[in-house]
């Protein structure tokens, strides 16, 4: 009887499920068939005994007490694929960032929080660093490289220059903590003749007030960077090798209805085109050992926005780079794929125990591969998947994708090599 009375209690109280409900165009909470596939194929089932059917029968039954300040949301990663599996089209995600945005905004975990102040303060990135600071590094690594790097006597690396055709976005972890990391990419844009230049609003890849669920916050990065890439007359924003600034970026201009002028492109199609149009010359020579490689589909880049269609574009790019042969696929994969773990900010969330706990299963799936290298176009995946490979000795290497084209091109620097194996680490050098 008391189990009755609470439970007609919990009902009268469904704040939470009649404001999500108003918030989703398709499926509605009450719909639930409680079938569990949103469980099953989670990666965060189980942590703090949670799971995503289980919250949306907390959210239908009105619990919105145990729900509004429940940890679990900074632990699923919001990463699609329970929404993808549903086959009510419930939009579990959109039921995560609404309970996010509820949390009083200085309780949030300190680590989101902090990047996404960081970055509204410094109109730059999550890691606060002055426009100064990063116009020096620019201005000091490209004269360097024009120096001592034969064939990049003519290298262009600028701010801000009107009427380039392609503005590009950069995580804040290049610039800040390994700047050599930026010369690969900027080596590839100039071996494929790309008219490029950053720029100095927002210039940062990352968008923590995305994951932060501060609305506000979040548009008003999006906003600036379009309007300033839209004075510079820019035809297209070119997202660096990360998931989650490519998916804040689409999802943004769309969510907030953010007027621009220009096309939004991922480096990752870029190459792939570049490579077809004969601009990179890449092949897989150097690959005498076949060593093998995997590759990470970033859920924000592959399942949350641009579909297979771009996983098969990374896809494309690994093989002629590495050799199909040698090319080691997950399963599952492509829109499929499982998340990392290191997505939703859960690296910067505080809750380390569980992101490892989460990535388990992704960690699993490339044990499986028996790669000796994870592929990773995305910085939370790369983090993540490194991470996951020191914490449980999984032995494998994690690099970007513009170290491998490098490396393919022979024009990999000597500085360059920080995520390449002792197999690789002097591959080309003479
Ligand atoms: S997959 Fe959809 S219908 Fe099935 S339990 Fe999960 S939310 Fe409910
Ligand atoms: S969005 Fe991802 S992590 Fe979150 S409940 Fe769905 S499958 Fe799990």
């Amino acid at each position: 009887m008391l189990d009755v009375l609470k439970l007609n209690e919990f009902r009268k109280v469904n704040g939470i499920k009649d404001q999500v409900n108003a918030l989703i165009e398709d499926g509605n909470l009450t719909a639930c068939l409680t079938c569990a596939a949103c469980s099953s194929g989670c990666p965060a089932t189980g942590i703090m005994d949670m799971d995503p059917r289980k919250f949306v029968r907390m959210a239908v039954l009105g619990m919105d007490a145990e729900l509004e300040r429940h940890p679990w949301v900074w632990s699923c990663t919001m990463c699609k694929r329970c929404y993808d599996i549903c086959p009510m089209q419930l939009n579990i995600p959109q039921l995560i960032y609404y309970i996010r945005s509820k949390w009083p905004r200085e309780e949030r975990p300190k680590g989101i929080l902090g990047s996404c102040d960081h970055h509204l303060k410094s109109r730059g990135g999550a890691m606060g660093v002055p426009l100064d600071d990063f116009k020096f590094t620019v201005e000091d690594l490209a004269e360097e490289c024009r120096e001592t790097q034969p064939g990049f006597e003519e290298l262009k690396a600028d701010i801000d220059r009107e009427g380039a055709f392609f503005a590009l976005n950069q995580n804040s972890r290049e610039p800040v903590t390994e700047p050599d990391e930026l010369l690969p990419l900027w080596k590839i844009l100039h071996k494929a003749g790309a008219d490029w230049t950053y720029y100095s609003t927002m210039w940062a890849g990352e968008n923590y007030c995305m994951f932060l669920a501060d609305d506000s916050s979040w548009e008003h990065i999006i906003r600036e960077q379009a309007e300033h890439i839209d004075r510079l007359g820019c035809k297209v924003l070119v997202n660096t090798e990360c998931g989650h600034s490519f998916f804040a970026l689409w999802s943004g201009l769309q969510r907030f209805n953010i007027p621009h002028k220009f096309e939004l492109k991922s480096i990752v199609e870029l190459y792939a085109q570049w490579i077809r149009e004969g601009k990179l010359p890449v092949n897989s020579d150097w690959n005498t050992g076949n060593i093998k490689f995997t590759v990470q589909d970033p859920c924000n880049l592959i399942r949350k926005s641009r579909g297979d269609s771009m996983a098969d574009d990374l896809r494309f790019v690994v093989k002629q780079v590495v050799g199909e042969e040698n090319f080691v696929d997950m399963t599952p994969n492509k829109s499929n794929n499982f998340c990392c773990g290191g997505g939703g900010g859960a690296l910067q969330s505080g809750y380390n125990d569980e992101r490892r706990e989460y990535g388990v299963i992704k960690f699993n799936q490339i044990k499986a591969t028996g790669a000796d290298y994870v592929v990773t176009p995305c910085h939370n995946c790369h983090a993540q998947i490194e991470d996951l490979s020191h914490h449980f000795r999984g032995g494998y290497h994690t690099v970007h994708l513009w170290t491998l084209i490098c490396l393919s091109l022979g024009i990999l620097g000597e500085n360059e090599r920080t995520y390449l194996g002792p197999d690789l680490a002097e591959y080309g050098l003479d």
